[in-house]
């Protein structure tokens, strides 16, 4: 896909989950880029990541969070289990603490689709109106 592309100091090569995010925060910032992908469709592939309270304010700066909170789970912690024994090697609580503004408790962690996350990302970069987000697929 080829969009009307003007003139701009930033060029980010890649429209991967690295790429996207930044163009959609140069834009959030009022600043247009050209993104140039040699891929002809997004790579969607892969499961998933998990991602921490830093992870969500990041997401909350580029304006997508909460559509990718409503799509996956708040985890209430973590257990790992050793497969020669079948029994927890480990467990951490993600709901010690007091209440987040998200309603869950200290740390914030969802799992999240790497599918949804850069079709989330896409779809906002291809809503961003033309002139202030360029891309050239
Ligand atoms: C197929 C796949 C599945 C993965 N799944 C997971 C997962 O489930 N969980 C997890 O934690 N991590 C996963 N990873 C690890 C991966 O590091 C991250 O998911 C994430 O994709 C990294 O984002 P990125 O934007 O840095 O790079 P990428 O997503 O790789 O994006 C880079 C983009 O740049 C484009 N590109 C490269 N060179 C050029 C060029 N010269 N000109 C123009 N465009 C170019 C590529 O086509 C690509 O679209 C996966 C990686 C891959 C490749």
């Amino acid at each position: 896909m080829k969009d009307r592309v003007e003139s701009t100091d930033t060029v980010i090569v890649g429209a991967g989950i690295a790429g996207l995010s930044t163009s959609l925060g140069l834009h959030r910032l009022g600043l247009g880029s050209l993104v140039l992908e040699t891929s002809d469709c997004l790579r969607v592939t892969g499961f998933a990541f998990l991602t921490w309270a830093n992870g969500w304010k990041a997401l909350d700066a580029l304006g997508i969070a909460d559509t990718l909170r409503q799509q996956h789970e708040l985890l209430q912690g973590l257990v790992e289990i050793s497969t020669i024994t079948g029994r927890p090697t480990s467990e951490m609580s993600f709901t010690d603490g007091q209440e987040n503004l998200t309603g869950g408790g200290r740390h914030e962690v969802r799992s999240v689709g790497r599918k949804l996350l850069l079709e989330t990302l896409a779809m906002n970069f291809l809503m961003a109106p033309l002139g202030l987000t360029q891309r050239s697929y």
